[in-house]
């Protein structure tokens, strides 16, 4: 998904090394986890005090050989950020770390905390100073205030206690490197992933399992949600800090966010890809040259498409994923530009070819209406556009940065028909919501933004 697309979500990587050297793991993992964020990165590491590096840019863009030299340590934090909240600026790159009590503590997390604002307001009330926007400052500085002795008597149930009392709700995975151990917390609902590693090299923490594919791995364990881990020189352990609520694993995670080599929730996400590509193409009433995905998360889909149906899959578009980093663009121009930046329609492939196109979903139709014309002047023909998710119909509250209603195409414009005259397709056919349930589960599963007024499935 792309420029005009949902906001990425965040990655976290964390552990403790074996050979006293973690950052070349957190970066290592950070890497693996740069899909879920590409805006800025950073690792703070130490054993008692801390050194932090953080800065916009991809994970090889911020973590040279002179950066690295500086994060010593066995005990660290990392984190690829995509911003849902608190602005692009540099100074909201994550870990966050503050020197307290005589000791530090960094924080890194990925989601969405609800009440955030409403807790710096507060703060800012009685005079408190924040130096970034992001919640992780907001958390931070919440268990501070609550726990009032030095981070090295920090518990794992202290700062349990303290996120049961101030945050209670959100959909949020939570890494703090403390002096002389690492914790981490999965909310109560697991909208987010958390998986722990047990390595030959030391003990781990990431978003995704495909995190940890540089390491000797002996056993990978998800956290479960409103449970949490604590990282020490002797060992790990999961414990339980709330009790678990509604669960609500976030589905987009499987259909867009995650990488295709990652297990999460259970299922692999290349599986559930395939299936949903082998889903649309059941029944499906076209008859197509050529399959040809938009890369990268339509990829896997269309493979599964291209399986069931018989037709050839083609890489018809190829796509520069570098150049989807600056993915909010200010303007429809702006957008437009991008989409066409970063794909080139393959003309041999298309041209005089029916095409069925893969993609995982439209937020806005501003990706698909550029492609579909980018394809047209290639000379294709007919083009037939396949989505392997229902319509977005609703905003998340959970931290995906979906547009507002009134942006969303499906909310402008409501059937397949219209959708597809609007973005210049010869047909559009979504998921059936049914289907996604079929593959997902009736419940454990959030499908909010599936669902809204007038789409109730
Ligand atoms: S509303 Fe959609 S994007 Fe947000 S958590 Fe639920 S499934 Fe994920």
């Amino acid at each position: 998904m792309f420029s005009d697309k949902l906001g990425e979500e965040c990655g976290i990587f964390a552990g403790y090394s074996k050979n006293g050297d973690i950052a070349p793991h957190i970066k290592n993992g950070l890497l693996k986890l740069q899909h879920r964020g590409q805006e800025s990165a950073g690792i703070a590491t130490g054993d008692f005090t801390q050194t932090l590096h953080k800065n916009k840019g991809l994970v090889t863009e911020v973590f040279d050989d002179i950066a690295m030299k500086k994060l010593t340590g066995k005990f660290g934090i990392g984190h690829v950020r995509y911003s849902t909240q608190g602005g692009s600026n540099p100074v909201n790159a994550q870990p966050f770390l503050i020197d307290c009590a005589g000791g530090c503590v960094s924080i890194a997390h990925n989601g969405n905390v609800k009440k955030a604002m409403e807790i710096r307001d507060e703060f800012e009330k009685n005079g408190g100073v924040f130096v970034t926007s992001s919640d992780s400052e907001v958390l931070l500085r919440c268990v501070i205030s609550d726990l009032k002795k030095p981070p090295d008597q920090w518990s794992f149930e202290d700062i349990g206690g303290c996120l049961k009392k101030d945050f209670p709700e959100g959909a949020y995975s939570l890494v703090f490197c403390l002096p002389n151990k690492v914790v981490a917390y999965r909310d109560p609902c697991g909208y987010r992933p958390l998986m722990l590693c047990e390595a030959k090299e030391g003990y781990f923490i990431a978003s995704e399992d495909a995190a940890f594919d540089s390491l000797e791995v002996i056993k990978i364990v998800e956290i479960m949600p409103g449970e949490g881990v604590e990282i020490t020189e002797t060992g790990c352990e999961t414990k339980n800090w709330a009790q678990c609520g509604s669960e609500s694993k976030c589905v987009f995670e499987h259909i867009y966010f995650a990488a295709p080599a990652s297990t999460i929730f259970g299922k692999n996400v290349y599986q559930v890809r395939f299936e949903l590509g082998t889903i649309l193409a059941k029944d499906d009433n076209i008859k197509p040259d050529i399959v040809v995905p938009v890369m990268e998360s339509g990829f896997t889909a269309a493979i599964g498409y291209s399986r069931e149906s018989g037709v050839p899959l083609e890489t018809g578009l190829l796509c520069d994923l570098l150049a989807g980093r600056s993915f909010i663009q200010p303007t429809q121009e702006a957008r437009v530009n991008k989409v066409r930046e970063k794909f080139t329609p393959v003309r041999p492939a298309v041209e005089g070819k029916t095409v069925v196109l893969i993609d995982d979903s439209i937020v806005r139709g501003t990706t698909s209406t550029a492609i579909i014309k980018m394809l047209r002047a290639a000379g294709a023909g007919q083009i037939h556009v396949r989505l392997s998710s229902p319509m977005i119909v609703n905003t998340c509250s959970w931290g995906v940065d979906i547009p507002t209603k009134s942006e969303l195409i499906a909310h402008r414009f409501g059937t397949e028909e219209e959708i597809s005259r609007a973005i210049g397709a010869d047909s559009v056919r979504y998921l059936n919501p049914g289907d996604l349930k079929a593959v997902f589960g009736e419940s454990g599963w959030c499908y909010k933004c599936f669902m809204g007024d007038g789409f109730v499935y």
